[in-house]
């Protein structure tokens, strides 16, 4: 049977490039095993979901070039949830439990005091009838929690290998919060299991998620053998922080603000923190071919924005103008002819910055000259039309040969005069791309 993958984030915030790669990872997964690719909204959280943020996972996801074949809400599935809660607490896997957080959050602070793992002590299955009646006249509404067989739960994970827990370790997870609505745990199971998903692949802060949801994935119904779990080291920031912290840098939306070319962002993800060389490929198939999750390692490894603006000029050094031009079509710079584009792509740490450039090639510009009689030298020795590829080295030959002058102070007046600028792109190419006539008319001071 083919996969059925899913990649299933909460609209509740951004998505920065962890969630990307969690994404990218369950697409190539589903290209390389010729399965199917499903986007799933995790949106059960009223209070922290938006629909804003939502139409940003579509945005983002689109951009990448990251396409579902299937689109789920979990909101749409809420009847479907509440007739799973009902079975279960019929077959008694469910137990209202009345403590606060306050409450809870009390008794594992004792018990790590006391040097014990913090598992909730089932003490709300034990409520006499008196004290439970209590609770009801003083209106506290019970949470659920999903009873815990005992025994060990194992998977072979795609990623690290066989695993084992032990669940009597494992607190009973609350599945039903205390307004009645389910929590992620249970609604994503009840979903991987009716959208027959085979693999979830996501971050190793799953892990412990994946044991309860074994037990689970059981108790409504699945059989564990048909879903495969894996899980990969999450991304950390440069300094090893939390990628949540850097969100203002490393989220998708500032990364495409700032002009960064998707394909770095899918090229660096997939080879991030694997046994793979990072190489800049401008299409999503190229990385099928070295994909494989068994390359993952397993320390959490460094995303660094350097890296990933030295694959984006790798990306515009080489890329074909027919692949620029719907870029540049969206950055209102459709006037960029194929020759100009060829000849500053080499150039270029941004696409955008070729708006500029074309700017000081083609309007007017104020010349900065320092040195008048320098800068009127050399306009007198201009070789004659047509120009070409060696005009540069011809001009600047003989123009070093008369004034004595070489490196940059020879190079820089020129630069000043022709572009107003200190840097840019090679003056070789530039000289071209303004033509003599402009030329001539910024030498003319
Ligand atoms: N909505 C969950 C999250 O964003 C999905 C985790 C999963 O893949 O099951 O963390």
């Amino acid at each position: 049977m083919s996969p059925r993958v899913r990649f299933a984030p909460s609209p509740t915030g951004l998505l920065h490039v962890g969630n990307a790669r969690t994404a990218l990872v369950n697409c190539l997964y589903a290209k390389k095993n010729n399965g199917i690719f499903i986007l799933r909204l995790d949106d059960t959280d009223a209070e922290r979901g938006s629909e804003t943020y939502a139409e940003g996972i579509h945005q983002d996801l689109k951009w990448l070039g990251i396409i579902h074949q299937e689109y789920y809400r979990q909101s749409d599935h809420l009847e479907r949830y509440q007739n799973v809660i009902n079975k279960l607490e019929q077959v008694g896997r469910l137990y209202p439990c009345y403590e606060t957080p306050e409450e809870l959050d009390f008794k594992r602070k004792r018990l790590l005091a006391q040097g014990r793992p913090p598992i909730y002590d089932r003490s709300s299955r034990n409520l006499s009838s008196e004290q439970m009646e209590k609770y009801m006249q003083e209106n506290r509404k019970p949470h659920w929690r999903f009873f815990l067989n005992p025994g060990k739960i194992t998977w072979d994970d795609l990623a690290h290998g066989p695993m084992e827990f032990d669940a009597e370790k494992l607190s009973d997870p609350i599945l039903i919060r205390e307004d009645g609505s389910p929590v992620y745990t249970l609604s994503s199971v009840v979903d991987d299991l009716d959208m027959k998903i085979t693999h979830v692949i996501r971050g190793n802060d799953h892990i412990s998620n994946t044991a309860i949801q074994i037990q689970l994935y059981e108790a409504i119904g699945g059989t564990p053998a048909d879903l495969h779990f894996g899980h990969l080291p999450l991304i950390a920031g440069e300094q090893g922080e939390s990628l949540s912290k850097r969100l203002g840098s490393i989220s998708l939306q500032s990364l495409r603000e700032e002009g960064i070319d998707p394909m770095a962002i899918n090229s660096y993800l997939a080879s991030l923190g694997t046994s793979n060389e990072v190489k800049a490929s401008y299409y999503l198939e190229a990385l099928v071919t070295d994909f494989d999750l068994k390359k993952f390692g397993q320390a959490s490894p460094k995303f660094s924005l350097d890296v990933l603006w030295r694959l984006n000029e790798k990306l515009l050094h080489n890329m074909s103008f027919e692949m620029a031009r719907p870029k540049l079509h969206a950055l209102n710079l459709s006037h960029i002819t194929e020759s100009f584009w060829n000849a500053m792509r080499g150039n270029l740490k941004k696409i955008k910055d070729i708006g500029h450039y074309w700017s000081v090639c083609n309007e007017s510009i104020t010349p900065v000259i320092e040195d008048r009689p320098f800068i009127l030298t050399a306009k007198s020795l201009l070789p004659d039309t047509p120009w070409d590829e060696f005009t540069w080295q011809k001009w600047t030959d003989a123009l070093k040969e008369q004034t004595g002058r070489q490196g940059k102070e020879l190079f820089r007046p020129l630069r000043l005069a022709l572009t107003g600028e200190e840097h840019g792109p090679e003056m070789k190419k530039l000289l071209l791309a303004i033509g003599p006539e402009k030329t001539i008319e910024r030498l003319s001071v």
